[in-house]
């Protein structure tokens, strides 16, 4: 899987859970573009937070 903002970063990817909430963290090793997806698909960095918050 490739980065989807330089087209040409391998994606580094964690999975992990924040706030009871199964996310994916992706970063690519090339532009450090990083991106959260949920289950509902992607979601900024400010929601992360909040479910983190809880
Ligand atoms: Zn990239």
């Amino acid at each position: 899987m490739h980065c989807s903002a330089c087209a040409k970063g391998a994606l580094i990817e964690i999975r992990m859970h924040v706030g009871g909430s199964p996310l994916t963290f992706r970063r690519c090793g090339r532009c450090e573009a990083q991106t959260w997806e949920s289950p509902d698909g992607h979601i900024p960095l400010t929601r992360v937070l909040e479910l983190a918050a809880k």
